[in-house]
């Protein structure tokens, strides 16, 4: 006979991890107890030594969906003679680093319970269970329990309370279970916000939406706008509402089969979709054709699966096999999370509602995910991934990190983890700022990660996150951190690649630069602990400053006067046709004054200017929309490309798409086709980066290389640099779980700031 105790950290509470103890325990014959503790789970058992052994095997390998273990400590003790197995009493204690696990999706189980119209949960939208469920979007403090969620107020009727307490159900301690009697109600809603007696909500829902109407869904982190995207008139409708003339729209589909009639969905893509955070896929469209209004000029549909018993029974019921599913907010605000907020900021885009009393504490927007050749790569990171943290190499100080004023998103070090918070948005708005401060607070205190030390936040002198650093925390040591170095390092720290030198390849739209100007098209040499800009894309100008990011055409346009002076090539082109010629003539006078048209770097303006050459697009929709036109054109069999300059600028390497642009222009000229052009414009970017590449190692010795930067959303680009590298030798790091574009910056900045205490 032997004792064993094994102390389990990681996301091992409110995620069923006692009962499986219990159970793997008894199979055993072991005896002895399972509680949970500030730090995750402290199990002791007594038997053989054999089975102890076999128990601790199973501790590791057969542990519950939800659960994720990040260690286990085991200590061989004297035996104490106890019998029975029993899960015994929460150990309430000072120190509270249990990690809070993320939203999941409904679970089989409960959805067999969801359609079997014996169950006493049948129909019922709020059914859950250990396995799946709200998690951190209704969690108010820690420890995990339900008194501290927002489902304290809802007391559990009879037949829930025997279920939450025997260790043999599968809603013990499922902080958030509920059923139709104790717990929260769905409620449908009018025009007018108020409520409809009398209606069955989920039918009235289904027939608002099946009549063409747009209804305001409270969700797991928020809430969303459901329309059929079947039915164009009501996606058109819900754009124009939405002031959203380009943007795509997410799609939810009723299954896979689905899917896979609108999209190419491989086994790879299927398994992201069907994986617990159930995220938004960005999947190739099948044909461009297919639901016209939900994602125009767009090579691909954002797709994800229902994830709530509500989502489930508005698609079954409703016989819809698709549903645009957009966050409801109003352009870049914040998405809507509260009844306040919906009557309030909804009004005039909804036409109905479903609402219901279980709040939501944290928002989170659906993750986004984009399956790469290399693996998946999070485009947005929040529902379903928020908070578990990222492991670092070594336990830091604490540490709060910004992150960048774009797709903000902040980051909290404490000890060797990194929690990278939900998707925040945009902080040019004040509702954004608002959040994030809200965030912050609450964020910080579930962590239970104390006052940082450490406050890192974008270099550039007006950044609203380094405003608000100094106001804050003014008592911390202030870091502030060069756009691009954050992005170098986040993806360095993702791929535990802190120790040594690398060379960093930032693909971006706008950072602020070391020297005052707009970088954008970097490569870096260095490290977390500094860096050296070894090259740069040669810059470009915006006439109007940031309007020439929305408005391209302006760039293109000096670009051509540049280029070929006051008669150039493109003169009839219906783009530029397009453009009123006194307007066209007053921003040419701006460039050529010099005023309000600073210089950009940026890797993101070489592809809008490639796109509106080719007459793909006048303005920019939405961020990276040119781009994204291009790469819906690209036809991987085209191998060419147009010549670029690689030169010694000063210090750096000076790499010049100019002889590409005239390149792109002659073939215009010659009507070449435009899959061809975007094709070798591509190939173009890339062996322009890889010959930089290449001189930076002979240089430096250097043969570590990380791609970083929201231009590496784009799947061929990253393609085939990264096989273009690494078959010439380089190790190729590329970002998975940390996302590429801004989002990620906040990590980066984090351990740049961090590493320097
Ligand atoms: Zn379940
Ligand atoms: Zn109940
Ligand atoms: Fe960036």
């Amino acid at each position: 006979m032997a004792r064993r105790e094994f102390s389990v950290t990681g996301i091992v509470q409110g995620v069923g991890f006692r009962p499986f103890v219990y159970r793997i325990a008894r199979e055993r014959n072991l005896s002895g107890g399972v509680l949970n503790n500030g730090r995750g789970v402290f199990i002791h058992v007594e038997g053989s030594a054999e089975a102890i052994d076999r128990f601790g095997n199973d501790l590791v390998t057969k542990t519950p969906p939800l659960a994720h273990i990040v260690s286990v400590e085991s200590e061989d003790k004297e035996e104490r003679g106890e019998s029975g197995f029993i899960i015994e009493k929460s150990e309430s204690s000072v120190e509270r680093s249990a990690l809070i696990s993320p939203d999941c999706d409904v679970c089989p189980d409960c959805l067999t319970e969801l359609f079997d119209p014996s169950d006493r949960r049948y129909r019922y939208p709020f059914t859950n269970c250990a396995n799946c469920g709200p998690r951190y979007s209704i969690v108010l403090d820690v420890p995990y329990d339900r008194p501290n969620t927002t489902m304290a107020d809802f007391k559990l009727c009879k037949k829930c309370r025997e279920e939450y307490e025997n260790p043999e159900e599968r809603r013990f301690h499922a902080q958030p279970v509920a059923c139709p009697e104790c717990g929260p109600t769905l409620v449908f809603r009018d025009e007018r916000f108020e409520p409809v007696a009398g209606v069955d909500s989920v039918k009235a829902g289904v027939t608002a939406i099946a009549d063409g109407g747009i209804v305001a869904t409270k969700g797991i982190g928020g809430y969303h706008l459901a329309v059929d995207a079947n039915n164009e008139s009501a996606v058109n409708r819900l754009r124009r509402r939405k002031k959203r003339d380009e943007k795509p729209f997410a799609l939810m589909v009723s299954d896979l089969a689905t899917a896979k009639t609108i999209a190419r969905i491989d086994t790879f893509t299927a398994g992201l979709m069907e994986s617990v955070p159930h995220p938004i896929v960005l999947a190739e469209k099948l044909d461009t054709f297919s639901l016209p209004g939900v994602a125009p000029g767009c090579g691909r549909f954002g797709i994800m699966l229902p994830y709530t018993p509500l989502h489930h029974l508005i698609l079954r019921e409703g016989g819809f096999t698709a549903l645009v599913m957009t966050s409801a907010n109003l352009s870049d605000d914040p998405i809507v999370h509260t009844e306040e907020e919906a009557r309030a900021g909804l009004s005039g885009i909804a036409d109905a509602y479903l609402t219901h009393d279980r709040a939501i504490e944290h928002r989170t927007d659906d993750s986004v995910e984009l399956p790469m050749t290399h693996g998946p790569v999070i485009i947005r990171r929040s529902r379903g991934y928020t908070p578990t943290p990222i492991l670092l190499d070594k336990a830091y100080p604490p540490t709060l990190a910004m992150g960048g004023d774009l797709k903000n998103t902040f980051c909290v070090i404490k000890d060797d983890q990194a929690f990278i918070s939900q998707h925040i948005g945009d902080l040019s708005w004040e509702r954004s700022i608002t959040y994030l401060e809200s965030s912050l607070d609450r964020f910080m205190k579930l962590i239970d990660a104390g006052q940082p030390q450490v406050v890192a936040f974008d270099k550039h002198p007006d950044s609203a996150g380094g405003r608000l650093a100094k106001e804050r925390y003014g008592s911390a040591v202030l870091v502030p951190v060069q756009h691009h170095h954050a992005h170098f390092v986040s993806a360095l720290v993702e791929r535990g690649a802190l120790e040594g030198e690398s060379i960093g390849i930032v693909f971006d739209g706008t950072g602020y630069g070391d020297d005052g100007a707009i970088w954008g098209g970097e490569f870096l040499t260095g490290s977390a602990e500094g860096f050296v800009r070894a090259g740069a894309i040669d810059p470009l100008p915006l006439p109007g400053g940031d309007r020439a990011i929305k408005e391209p055409w302006r760039i293109a346009i000096a670009l051509i006067d540049e280029l070929y002076g006051e008669d150039h090539p493109l003169q009839n082109a219906p783009w530029v046709q397009s453009i009123p010629e006194e307007t066209r003539r007053a921003v040419l006078r701006m460039y050529h004054k010099g005023i309000n048209t600073p210089l950009s770097h940026g890797a993101g303006r070489v592809f809008d200017v490639a796109a509106v050459l080719m007459g793909l697009c006048v303005n920019a929709g939405f961020e990276g929309q040119p781009v994204m036109a291009l790469e819906a054109l690209v036809e991987p069999e085209v191998e060419c490309g147009y010549p670029v300059d690689i030169e010694e600028k000063g210090n750096r390497m000076n790499l010049s798409f100019r002889p590409a642009f005239r390149g792109v222009i002659a073939d215009i000229l010659a009507k070449t086709p435009p899959g061809v052009m975007a094709t070798r414009f591509h190939n173009t970017v890339v062996e322009g980066a890889f010959r930089m590449a290449q001189q930076i190692r002979g240089a430096s010795g250097l043969s570590r290389l990380v791609l970083s930067g929201g231009c590496f959303q784009n799947r061929y680009l990253s393609d085939t640099l990264g096989s273009r590298l690494t078959n010439s030798g380089f190790k190729v790091l590329r970002h998975g779980r940390v996302p590429p574009n801004d989002g990620g910056i906040s990590l980066g900045q984090a351990i740049v700031a961090a590493r320097r205490m």
